[in-house]
């Protein structure tokens, strides 16, 4: 289910201007491989939330096929990195990369982040640091993820999850009536109450796409 009623998504979604013809080229792309890119009213809040912080560096957990990290560079000229544990997939967005023309923006580096991350943290110097982190990967390793990209953050920076209310789920057990999603339901909420009562951070959780979470760090 949309989380979201389906005449004000479908409103929201026919405002959509794509940011160029060859993202959006693969955007439809990625929709018709049902490749889990972000989704358009998601695309249109983070470039917008880009725009106003105006990052140096991003830092992308879950590159997919290489899609939203071009929006983000595209939409503020920012340096990012993005991290992908599908090989496959890896290539793809490698390739896909390189023919948009934003290899000089976008670095992809292959592996878990779980793994990717920890080894980032233990060469990192103070110009190695984040301004933004999206978290768009395996839904159960949210709170590994956060944590792992804390120290690679800035002192001012934001942390930005996708799918946070996974269609519904997350909020009410009524939305997996057959309780085939219950761990990855319970790891979802534990995580959002984790992130929600940290001292360092304000999190407000929004109805957007599949949810997304926005957490403003302090950690001076
Ligand atoms: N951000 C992309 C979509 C990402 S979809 C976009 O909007 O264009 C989620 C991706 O995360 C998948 O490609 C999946 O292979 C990858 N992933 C899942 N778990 C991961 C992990 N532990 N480390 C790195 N990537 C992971
Ligand atoms: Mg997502």
């Amino acid at each position: 289910m949309n989380i979201t009623n389906e005449i004000i998504t479908g409103y929201i979604e026919s405002l959509y201007v794509g940011t160029s013809p060859e993202l959006e080229e693969l955007r439809c792309f990625a929709e018709e491989k049902r490749v889990p890119i972000i989704l358009k009213d998601t695309e249109g809040l983070l470039l917008s939330l880009l725009k106003i912080k105006k990052p140096e560096r991003l830092l992308e957990i879950g590159a997919a096929i290489g899609y939203s990290s071009c929006c983000f560079a595209n939409a503020c000229g920012c340096n990012v990195t993005t991290i992908e544990a599908d090989e496959k997939t890896y290539e793809t967005a490698v390739n896909n990369i390189k023919n948009l023309g934003f290899d000089d923006k976008v670095n992809v580096l292959y592996g878990d982040a779980r793994k990717v991350l920890e080894e980032m943290a233990a060469t990192v110097d103070e110009t190695g640091l984040y301004d933004v982190v999206f978290i768009d990967a395996a839904k159960s390793h949210y709170k590994a993820f956060w944590d792992l990209a804390l120290p690679l953050c800035k002192n001012d920076a934001l942390i930005i999850c996708d799918n946070v209310l996974m269609k519904g789920m997350t909020a009410s057990d009524e939305y997996d009536p057959n309780r085939k999603y219950k761990t990855s339901i319970r790891r979802m909420r534990e995580f959002i109450n984790y992130i929600s009562n940290l001292g360092y951070a304000d999190t407000c959780v929004l109805p957007v796409g599949d949810g997304v979470s926005i957490s403003v760090i302090d950690k001076a």
